[in-house]
């Protein structure tokens, strides 16, 4: 059988972030099966066919974005439920999340997927949210986007009902997991292991986990937490600060992927650079729960150090949106104002960890993260036809400064189409969010989780 081709022929600019960082004017895509196989001017590609041609004459492309971590699951269904100046929100998360069907979670997946690749993120890491793969694995297959999946496990007493398990069975679970799941469709289901976090997990189900992510040639991601107060818990328990505890574990290196991770200090940060430790931080959730960029925020110090960091969401209850184009311009005007600083998070910064170097955090970096031949074809056409892309004179500018996802025209993962001129075609949206609408509505009744709706009077 013939290799499908797709070409993108004279786009308004290609933003490569291939090595030298080119940006094409006028450049053409040729996809070939689920790779790129040309980029170049549209006039060197002149005389090449291809089974579809996109007119890309007022379309911008990006590579795909990646979110390095996004807790897909309940969430989708009470969004905005929170009031803003809620304390800590996990009792409720943990608890309408483990009463969460296979069903709901379903379609609440779904449904976030669909947001997801509506905005131009091609892959997202599910820090161990999903309790039901199974049920889920459709929602995947149709949506044809890249997941990183594990199934969270703890094994100590934690002030939330996290999914536990004895030592023993959590390192089994993970090893089932891994085994059943890495690889899948077509290897965009990557498996990693995912413990929730130091403070929930021994020092046994820690190593464990990471020997079983290492044997089975995967990653690992959990939840990281430092600054003096954590440092001073981690001291007192091991004699280490957090960072320090876990390379002592042997559960720093790169295949992992640190979460969040505010407050390191110049040591922590060293050990993650030496070690080659990935770093996922949350911009927007930092910025909503008022996290403190400014005394805890460590983004420059990481990527001075070399340290791969990637964006992340959090869940969509936290953050509360999914758009990765806010979110890099959350993280370039973040830092600048906290730090008082211009230099700080230039927009092309941003978009690097939107896409190529959060690519690498997440051990992709191989495969997507920017466009070249030989790289898998994860793309977003950006339509610059609308008023917020007016006037073009700095595209990466316009992209992380003006635009959002709104104007996402187009996502191609694998040489596929799946967001095709503002469309998908895996699911009728209408009658999706009136069932998650619903399955809301049932959760909160069921858990009896009740939060004023609103402060002000809905009549
Ligand atoms: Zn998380």
């Amino acid at each position: 059988m013939r290799t499908p081709t797709v070409k993108i022929e004279h786009a308004r600019y290609v933003v490569t972030l291939d090595g030298a960082r080119r940006i094409v004017a006028d450049g053409s895509i040729l996809i070939e099966g689920p790779r790129i196989s040309r980029v170049g001017k549209a006039a060197e590609l002149r005389d090449v066919a291809a089974d579809r041609v996109i007119d890309a004459r007022h379309l911008l492309v990006t590579p795909g974005f990646v979110n390095g971590h996004m807790h897909i699951s309940y969430a989708h269904a009470v969004r905005g439920i929170f009031p803003d100046d809620m304390g800590s929100p996990l009792p409720y998360v943990f608890r309408l999340q483990m009463a969460m069907t296979e069903d709901e979670e379903y379609y609440t997946t779904l449904l976030g997927l669909v947001e997801l690749l509506k905005g131009g993120t091609v892959a997202f890491v599910d820090p161990g949210s999903t309790k039901y793969p199974d049920a889920c694995l459709q929602a995947y297959t149709d949506a044809g986007i890249r997941v990183i999946l594990g199934e969270g496990v703890s094994d100590q007493n934690a002030p939330f009902p996290l999914p536990r398990y004895s030592t023993e069975e959590g390192v089994r679970r993970t090893e089932d997991f891994l085994r059943k799941w890495n690889g899948r469709l077509d290897g965009r289901i990557h498996a990693w292991a995912m413990p929730f976090s130091p403070e929930s997990c021994s020092a046994e189900l820690l190593r464990g986990v990471k020997r079983a992510a290492d044997e089975a040639g995967t990653g690992l991601t959990l939840h990281h937490l430092s600054g003096p107060e954590a440092r001073r818990e981690s001291v007192a328990r091991h004699g280490l600060g957090p960072t320090q505890y876990l390379e002592s574990l042997g559960l720093l290196g790169p295949s992992v992927l640190l979460s969040h991770a505010p407050g390191l200090d110049a040591d922590e940060i060293d050990c993650l650079a030496r070690t080659g430790t990935a770093v996922a931080v949350c911009p927007v959730m930092n910025a909503k729960r008022g996290g403190g960029t400014a005394e805890h925020g460590r983004m420059p110090e990481l990527l001075a150090k070399g340290v791969r960091v990637a964006l992340g969401s959090d869940s969509p209850n936290n953050s509360n949106h999914l758009d990765m184009v806010r979110t890099l311009n959350m993280a370039a005007l973040q830092y600048k104002d906290a730090r008082q600083d211009l230099r700080q998070i230039p927009a092309e910064r941003a978009l690097e960890m939107g896409t190529r170097l959060g690519a690498q955090a997440l051990g992709l970096g191989a495969e997507i993260g920017s466009i070249e031949p030989g790289k898998r074809a994860d793309l977003v056409l950006f339509d610059t036809a609308r008023p917020e892309w007016q006037a073009m004179f700095n595209p990466v500018n316009n992209l992380v400064y003006n635009a959002d996802g709104r104007s996402v025209h187009t996502v191609i993962v694998d040489g596929r189409v799946i967001v095709d001129a503002y469309r998908q075609s895996f699911v009728d949206e209408p009658r999706l969010f009136a069932r998650v609408q619903e399955i809301g509505e049932r959760l909160l009744a069921r858990t009896g989780v009740e939060l004023p709706r609103s402060r002000w009077p809905i009549v």
